[in-house]
C-alpha cells in the first residue's frame, strides 16, 4: 500500500500519543469482572426448540427464494474481523456509508479527531448510548477516541508503534492492517474528555462500568474482555465497543459470549425450522445460520449478515 502523506502522518502521530496514553493508563489493571446479569424482566429469554408454524408444502413452493453471494458472507453487522479473518473492504464498499461523527451527532460530545467517522447506521445508537452514559454518571465527559480506520491509517499505527516500542509490543497491541475491527466502521473506542480538553483514563472511570453493563441495550458489545483474551487474541480493552445490533447484543451479554463464541454457537441453528429464538426488550426474534447459498425468503421483517467466515446469519422478527 502507498505511504500516507504528511497530514496523515501528523494525524497518526497524534493518534499514537493518544493510543499510547490509553495503553499505559489501563493495561491489565482491572480485575476480571463477569458481565452483570441483566434484570430478569429485560433478560433475553431463550427457547432452543421453538419453531415457526410449518407452511403447507404447496405454499412453500410459491415462496420467493433468497440467495447469498460471497459478498454477503463478508458484510453486515455480525462479521467477525480478527487476526484469523481479514476485513473484506470490497464486499463492504457499497454499504459502509460512513458518516462523520462531529457533523452528524444528534448532540454535542467530544471526538478526539474531527475526521472520525462510523458506519452511518450505528450513529443514532451510539448517540443514545453516550447520552445515557453521561446521564447515569452525572457528567458530560464521554467521548470518542477512535472510530473508523482505513487500511493506510492502521498501517501507520503499526509502523509508528513498532518504531517507538518494538515489534513484539506492536504485535501484542496493534491489529495487522486489514485485520482491525476498526475497518468495519462498527467499532469505537470510548474515552473520558475533561472540559479543558485533556483526557482521563476510561478504564478506571465509572463510565467504563456503566458502559460494560449497559452497552447491549444499544446494540453494542464490549468486544475484548479480560476473560476472553485466549479466544479473541486481543488483550483486555475496556474502551473498545462493537456494534452488532439487537437482539444479538442482548443475547451475547446474557450468555457472556464474545463474537467468536456467538458465531460458533449459531452454527447449531442451521435451519429456519429450528432457529435460536430470542426475546429481548426490542421484541422476539428467530435467528439461524446458513451456508446453503439459497433459502426460502423469510416472511415478515428480516435482516441478513455474513459472519465473515463461512455463511450468513438470518434474523427474523416475529410478529405479535
Ligand atoms: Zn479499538
Amino acid at each position: 500500500m502507498k505511504n500516507g502523506n504528511n497530514h496523515a502522518a501528523q494525524r497518526l502521530s497524534a493518534l499514537i500519543l493518544t493510543l499510547t496514553l490509553i495503553l499505559c493508563a489501563c493495561g491489565g489493571k482491572k480485575p476480571a469482572e463477569p458481565v452483570t446479569p441483566v434484570e430478569p424482566t429485560q433478560a433475553p429469554a431463550v427457547t432452543e426448540a421453538a419453531s415457526s408454524s410449518s407452511e403447507p408444502a404447496e405454499s412453500a413452493e410459491e415462496r420467493a427464494r433468497l440467495s447469498f453471494s460471497e459478498k454477503d458472507i463478508h458484510s453486515g453487522d455480525l462479521i467477525l474481523v480478527s487476526a484469523a479473518h481479514a476485513y473484506d473492504f470490497e464486499a463492504n464498499d457499497d454499504t459502509l456509508d460512513l458518516k462523520n461523527i462531529r457533523e452528524n451527532q444528534s448532540f454535542y460530545y467530544q471526538v478526539d479527531k474531527l475526521e472520525f467517522s462510523v458506519a452511518g447506521r450505528i450513529l443514532p445508537a451510539l448517540d443514545r448510548m453516550i447520552a445515557a452514559c453521561d446521564e447515569a454518571v452525572g457528567t458530560k465527559e464521554t467521548g470518542i477516541t477512535s472510530a473508523y480506520r482505513t487500511y493506510e491509517y492502521q498501517e501507520g499505527v503499526m509502523r509508528e508503534i513498532t518504531e517507538a516500542y518494538g515489534e513484539a509490543y506492536a504485535k501484542k497491541y496493534v491489529a495487522i492492517p486489514g485485520f482491525s475491527e476498526h475497518h468495519t466502521g462498527l467499532a469505537v473506542d470510548i474515552g473520558i474528555f475533561y472540559e479543558d480538553g485533556s483526557q482521563g483514563s476510561f478504564s478506571e472511570s465509572r463510565n467504563a462500568v456503566w458502559m460494560r453493563e449497559n452497552c447491549y441495550r444499544f446494540g453494542f458489545v464490549r468486544r475484548y474482555a479480560e476473560d476472553k483474551t485466549k479466544i479473541t487474541g486481543i488483550s483486555n480493552e475496556a474502551w473498545h465497543f462493537r456494534y452488532v445490533g439487537m437482539p444479538h447484543a442482548a443475547f451475547m451479554t446474557e450468555k457472556n459470549f464474545c463474537l467468536e463464541e456467538y458465531i460458533d454457537y449459531l452454527r447449531e441453528h442451521t435451519s429456519e425450522n429450528a432457529p435460536l429464538s430470542v426475546t429481548c426488550a426490542d421484541g422476539s426474534y428467530d435467528i439461524f445460520f446458513t451456508d446453503a447459498g439459497e433459502i426460502d425468503e423469510p416472511s415478515g421483517e428480516y435482516t441478513v449478515s455474513g459472519n465473515n467466515v463461512d455463511g450468513v446469519i438470518v434474523t427474523v422478527k416475529r410478529e405479535g
